[in-house]
């Protein structure tokens, strides 16, 4: 079977590699078939399509739209987008806009815990690109304040943590519509890392079912095996088609290297089988 990876991130969001590093990557991973998925932005996209011309490999030009829905954030994949897509472009620049102000907010917080300079290192890490909380993260480890990443989402960039800041992100139904109008398919992304009840989980997919969504994430970097085996019955249930993505962000970030991660369960309907894969293109 083909290898699917359907979920990464370039410089131009908060990965380290940029889209033609990304791709020569991929392709070293065993990789046939490559989505690059930014947080809220399709900078890297023309970059990507080119080098991924020449390096022989699948490209699907993607994108990962943030949303709040019942005071969570959600995230939200768009797969196969044009990315010249007005109305896509005009709702991803409302959250562009945001990022800037929730960084600004993120940096006084940080302030008043005593640790200054946080706006401006971030961006500097951010190299012009959007600003995301990971690079909030790399400062904080930089300037020894946690060992790492991990450490210090889970000290400082969570809810009831000093920089944490409630995110005001897209709708959840708003989202859809661009990615379709730019003729995208929506999937829901890394669907276990949601701190969602049950009742709220099944809510939440059949709203994005009845707008159009197609499909939810079975295999993520950051998903164990039970929680593949758990939304393998969710897709299921609700129709929808399954997809596969790490979620790799270069080296020094979380989540699983593209090379271990598992395949798709075989009784799950991919979502490169959907009828309109292959027509938006
Ligand atoms: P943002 O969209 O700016 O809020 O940043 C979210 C990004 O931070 C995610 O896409 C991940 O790359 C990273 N992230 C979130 N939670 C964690 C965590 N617990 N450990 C490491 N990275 C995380
Ligand atoms: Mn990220
Ligand atoms: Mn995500
Ligand atoms: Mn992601």
């Amino acid at each position: 079977m083909e290898n699917y990876d359907l979920h990464t991130h370039s410089k131009a969001s908060d990965g380290s590699l940029t889209p033609t590093e990304l791709i020569a990557y991929a392709k070293h991973c065993g990789t046939d078939v490559l989505a690059i998925t930014d947080h809220d932005i399709t900078d890297g996209l023309s970059e990507a399509i080119t080098a991924a011309n020449d390096a022989e490999i699948g490209f699907v030009p993607g994108i990962e739209i943030s949303i709040t829905w019942a005071h969570q954030t959600i995230h939200m994949l768009g797969l196969h987008i044009d990315p010249d897509n007005a109305e896509l472009q005009a709702g991803i620049k409302k959250i562009q806009a945001y990022r800037e102000i929730r960084a600004q907010r993120i940096s006084e917080k940080l302030e008043k815990a005593g640790i200054p300079g946080a706006l401006a290192a971030a961006k500097r890490l951010a190299e012009g690109n959007i600003i995301s909380r990971t690079h909030f993260a790399h400062f904080l480890v930089e300037e020894g304040h946690a060992k790492d990443v991990k450490q210090v989402f889970k000290r400082f960039l969570v809810r009831n943590k000093p920089g944490y800041v409630a995110g005001e992100w897209a709708d959840l139904e708003e989202a859809i519509q661009w990615i379709r109008a730019a003729g995208g398919l929506a999937v829901i992304a890394h669907p276990a890392r949601y701190q969602l009840s049950a009742n709220k989980m099944r809510q939440m997919l059949a709203i994005f079912r009845d707008c159009g969504g197609v499909g939810i994430e079975v295999v993520s970097g950051s998903h164990s095996a039970s929680d593949i085996q758990r939304f393998t019955h969710v897709a299921e249930y609700f129709g929808l088609y399954a997809s596969r993505g790490s979620d790799y962000h270069g080296k020094h970030t979380a989540y699983a290297d593209p090379k271990r991660l598992p395949a798709l369960p075989e009784n799950c309907r991919p979502v490169w089988t959907h009828s309109d894969w292959y027509a938006a293109r």
